[in-house]
This record gives structure tokens, sequence and C-alpha cells, in this order.
């Protein structure tokens, strides 16, 4: 089984050389229509494959190009043959994105929906597949041109002061003027932090638990897993490497590393282990600090806990199966939440816990227009850069010509995120992201 697609002003005349439908008819007379046939070798006259071949005629198709779609269902080789007798029709190989890629030049979709379905191909739980989506429909473009029309008032503003000098710029405009450029700046303010908390959605949270040796590290990921994957043992050091997962809680992904623990060792291969850990630790956005609820905080969980992010780290208190009284061991400052990893209780209040550092306590709904893209962040803060520079000689007594050359950049930056000012250059970078077929 598989599909090939073909694209393009030749699309038709490439497949007609190649399938043969079961009842002679002409099969490009209508669109969006299925037809049964087969392939056949042109020079050989053998049937390669029994096939559906889909007709989409331009403009109604993903590229906006005429599209044929060859359903082949044979096995690896017949789909094989096909693909090499497409090619000697007179069709090529395409690039990887290259028909999102098309459907973009052509004008069906914008930059930010092209590289959606990027998002959407690579989506690591249902809710970064949700951002993914609501780029694809435009959330994002229809902002960002709504800025961009209010840049360009202000510019219009300047460009009239530029041209009648003689007409003073009353106090009044200027302030009309400034308050534009300041909501923008704000609005660009909301735009950036949502793009922070977007690239929760696309890369995850790189999460370290971390601990002494047999505090219950291993059982803790087995649980939020909630299947085996790490060894379990009560030797200490046995967690030789560092095993990652991707995990989903509440809709968030947690890139999650089980380690080998801080604890200094003269072991080899205990050191591999603890290098790595401490080189993802420099890397983490949250850790995990278990302590042993029956042992309650020793010196080195001290020792520990100080050389860790309290802003990012929740205390694990495990083991409370054993312990009759752990109030005690509570820390003061950071959040700290009582579990035992063996039995699975408390999982869910660490959940819990989780999802409300993450989010800030507020909640992250990806209906809401979250970018996700590091492109489009980084556009923003350039964005907003040039708009912010324009508000401060907005305070000083700057040419006006001058200061327009800001509000023209940062008009040009956001036509970066929908494609409207973007370099052929950029698009190869931004496409060769994509894989073969899409
Ligand atoms: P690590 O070295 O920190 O990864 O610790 P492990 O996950 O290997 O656990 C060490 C030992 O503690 C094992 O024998 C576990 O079965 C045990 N253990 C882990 N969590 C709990 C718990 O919540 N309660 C009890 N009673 N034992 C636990």
């Amino acid at each position: 089984m598989g599909i090939i697609r073909i694209s393009g002003e030749k699309a038709f005349p490439a497949a007609e050389k190649i399938f043969r439908p079961a009842r002679p008819k002409n099969w490009q007379g209508e669109s969006h229509r299925l037809h049964y046939g087969h392939v056949v070798d042109f020079s050989t006259g053998k049937v390669i494959d029994e096939v559906l071949l889909t007709v989409m005629k331009s403009p109604y198709t993903y590229t906006r190009e005429n599209v044929v779609e060859i359903n082949c269902h044979g096995g690896i080789v017949p789909l094989r043959e096909t693909m090499r007798l497409v090619l000697a029709a007179g069709a090529r190989l395409a690039d990887p994105g290259e028909f999102t890629k098309r459907a973009f030049i052509n004008g069906r979709i914008d930059l930010t929906q092209a590289e959606s379905v990027i998002d959407i191909i690579r989506s690591k739980t249902e809710a970064s597949l949700k951002v993914a989506l609501s780029q694809l429909e435009g959330g994002l473009s229809a902002r960002i041109t709504f800025l961009q029309d209010n840049i360009l008032g202000i510019l219009a503003q300047l460009e009239a002061a530029i041209d009648f000098p003689e007409d003073d710029v009353d106090i009044e405009s200027h302030r009309e003027v400034q308050k534009k450029a300041l909501e923008i700046v704000k609005e660009l303010d909301l735009l950036i932090d949502a793009a922070v908390k977007g690239k929760i959605y696309r890369e995850g949270i790189r999460t370290v638990i971390t601990g002494r040796p047999n505090v219950g590290k291993s059982s803790l990921l087995n649980a939020l897993l909630g299947r085996e994957r790490a060894i379990v043992t009560c030797i200490p050091g046995t967690t030789r490497d560092v095993i990652e997962e991707t995990i989903n809680i509440r809709g968030i992904p947690l890139v999650l590393a089980d380690t080998a623990g801080l604890r200094e060792t003269s072991d080899l291969v205990e050191k591999i282990g603890v290098e790595k850990t401490r080189e993802f630790l420099a890397g983490a956005d949250l850790m995990l600090f278990v302590v042993d609820a029956h042992e309650g905080i020793t010196l080195e969980d001290r020792e520990i806990l100080q050389t860790l992010p309290g802003e990012k780290t929740i205390l694990i208190i495990n083991k409370t199966d054993l312990a009759e009284r752990t109030g005690v061991i509570r820390e003061e400052n950071i959040p700290s939440v009582e579990i035992s990893a063996l039995k699975g209780e408390g999982i869910e209040l660490l959940e819990d816990k989780i999802e409300e550092i993450i989010t800030g306590g507020g909640i992250v709904t990806p209906e809401s227009i979250i970018i996700s893209n590091v492109r489009h962040e980084e556009i923003l803060i350039r964005a907003r850069g040039h708009m912010a520079e324009f508000c401060s000689s907005l305070e000083e007594n700057i040419p006006l010509d001058l200061m327009s050359i800001d509000i023209r950049n940062s008009w040009e930056a956001l036509g970066e995120i929908t494609g409207s000012t973007v370099t052929e250059n950029l698009l190869d970078r931004i496409f060769s992201d994509f894989c073969i077929g899409k």
C-alpha cells in the first residue's frame, strides 16, 4: 500500500502514460473522482499494479495545480516499479515539503499555515496538535495582519508630517501616534509571551528526576510512564545511564530523564551517568527532586537541593507508605508533594503541581492563539525592538524620516511571519524541514 502524488502542469499527461482505466473513458474529464484501473509499463505493456487513481483539477487542490494521486494496492515492489514509471513518464521526485511550498507560492495558504503542517506532523500530544491546527486555520496570520495594518496607519501619519512639514505636527497627533505605538508594543509583548508558552507544546518540558541513589527515582519514572522502562533495583547507583522518555501530562509533553543521581563517584560507568546528569541539568526546565520520607532529608539531600533552582524544582517526598510522619521534612520555599511511587499514590497531585508550575497557575488554552514556532518568536522580538526604538525616539527630538525607518522595519519583520515579505532563501530553509511527500 502506498500513495504516489503527482502535481503540476504535466501531472495528467504523466499519469495518462501509465494508467489504464478498467472501463475505457476520459478519466481526466471530471475533477475529484476516483478511477479504478491498472498501472501498465508503457514500454513492455506489462501490468504492474491494480490501483485507484484520484483526479483533482486545479485550482481546488492542495497545491492549486493539477494533482493526480495513485493509490497502489500491491506491496513495496509494485509501488517502487510504479514510482519508476511515473518518473520515466516525465515527473521528477519532489523536494521535502515541496507540495506545501507550492501551495504557499500559489497563494493557497500563507507561511504560518504552511509551517503548521510541519507541526501537525510532529505534534507530540493532542494539545500540541490543537495548537498547530488553530495555526493552520489562520488565527496567527489574522493577528499579525491586523498589527501590520495598525503599523501602516502610524506610518501614514508620519509620512503626512514629513510631506507637509509646514503644518506643524500638533501635540495632539503626536500623542495619538505615541499611544498607538505603545499599544502595538503591548500586543507584541502578549504574542511573545504566547510564543514562550507555545514552545512548551512544541518542544516539551525538559524534566530531570534527581536525588540520592535509592530514593525511588526510577520507580517514580515508571509510575509516571505507567509501565516498566527503567531498571528498578535496590543496589545504589545502578541506574547508569540517562533514560529519556516523552510523556503526556495534561496535554503538556514532558521530556523526562531519569538520572544516575548527583552523588560523586569513582565508578567509571557511574561517572558517565553523573556527567550526563549535569549536562541535562543545565538545560532543564523542571526538576523533580526525590527524597526518602522514611530517611528524612539528609545532609547530602540538602547540599543537592541548594544547587537546584528553587523556582523550577518540586520536592518529592517518596515512600510515604514507609513513614508515619512526613510533615517535618517539608522544605520552605519550594513546592512539595508526598507520594508513594511503589503504590502509585500521590501521582495525580504531582501532576497537578507540574501543570501549575509550567502554566504559571494560568491555564494555557490551546484554543487561544499560541505561537509554537521559534522562527516566529525571533521575529516578534525583532519587531518589538523596532517599535520600542520608535517609541523612545518619539520622546527625543529625532527627525521624522529617521523614525519612519523603525516603523518600516517593524512592519517588514512581521511580514516574514505570514510570508508577505520573505526571501527565497528563507523559504528554502523553512521547507527543508519537511518530509518528502508533504
Ligand atoms: P533510584 O535509585 O532512586 O532510582 O531508586 P529505585 O526506583 O531503584 O528504588 C529503590 C528501592 O526503593 C527499590 O527497592 C524500590 O522498590 C523502592 N521504592 C521506590 N519507591 C518506593 C515507595 O514509594 N515505597 C516503598 N516502600 N519502596 C519504594
